[in-house]
């Protein structure tokens, strides 16, 4: 957490909120913790002076980075890693525990990134050097894509490689922002099992993964993301997700399954746990 549609959910409210304004001044909290979030800057003044008094022009976002375009030729990149969470505030609102920077903008409001654990980054970088840079296109699928890959290319993908399909799923050199919780949900919707192999896939399979990656995806966005677990990412106004009520298998061991009423089961994958309905999913 957060997942993919976390991070649309919040590049959507950035662009609502963000673009269009001019940054007044930044603040890099004191003490060790905020310099690890900002690690790529040696000093909090470099990664200041890179921004006051730059536009946000536009907001992108790559996988499971959020870049903020100024109008200084350099971008603003966000990641939100496992914990983090991006906020929209005034600036006479409390700080929350674990802000690490602060970035206020000329007509009042700030933006604040909060992240307990620092598993999330905040850096500045040229504009020339995120768009030659591959590392940000390090992936094949993006599933919230307005035109994600062709189904057949995916197909032909999968057949090309072997063993269990969550690992593919979780696989972020194939497709990007997928963690537990949508992996576990993407199956279910799929009709597959954690383990089926993915060599062993009938081209119905395949197609039906393809639908239930893009469909579960889409849905959790339209649902304004995923508030669950660790971190507890919020959207840029503080307000929960609700796609966690909408939950058919993930942490719902014993309870029964919303298509056939069989028990939800819990299986050990790896060192990590999924969850499945054993009727519905083979
Ligand atoms: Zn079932």
């Amino acid at each position: 957490m957060p997942e993919l549609p976390e991070t649309e959910v919040t590049k959507r409210d950035l662009e609502k909120e963000v673009v269009g304004r001019r940054i007044k001044d930044v603040e890099v909290r004191p003490g060790s913790n905020a310099m690890k979030v900002i690690k790529r800057h040696g000093r909090r003044k470099e990664f200041q002076d890179l921004l006051v008094g730059a536009r946000v022009d536009r907001v992108d976002r790559i996988g499971r980075n959020l870049l903020l375009e100024l109008d200084n030729e350099q971008v603003l990149v966000v990641n939100l890693g496992r914990t983090g969470c991006l906020t929209k505030t005034s600036a006479s609102g409390e700080l929350a525990a674990h802000t690490h920077v602060v970035i206020g903008f000329t007509i009042g409001g700030q933006l604040r990134m909060v992240d307990p654990k620092m598993s999330g980054e905040i850096y500045v970088a040229p504009k020339s050097e995120i768009h030659s840079d591959g590392k940000f296109r390090s992936f094949l699928i993006d599933p919230l894509d307005n035109q994600p890959i062709p189904w057949q290319e995916f197909s032909s993908q999968i057949e090309g490689r072997s063993g269990a399909i969550k690992a593919l799923l979780l696989d972020e050199a194939f497709i990007c922002g997928l963690g537990d919780i949508y992996s576990d949900e993407v199956l279910f919707s799929s009709g597959l099992r954690f383990d089926r192999s993915s060599d062993t896939l009938s081209s119905q399979d395949v197609r039906r993964l393809y639908r239930s990656l893009v469909e579960t995806l889409q849905d959790a966005v339209r649902a304004r993301g995923t508030t669950y677990g660790e971190g507890r990412w919020t959207d840029l106004q503080g307000n929960p997700g609700m796609f966690q009520l909408e939950f058919k298998v993930f942490e719902r061991e014993g309870e029964p399954c919303r298509r056939c009423r069989s028990a939800i089961v819990r299986e050990r994958y790896g060192n990590r746990s999924t969850y499945l309905c054993p009727q519905c999913q083979s």
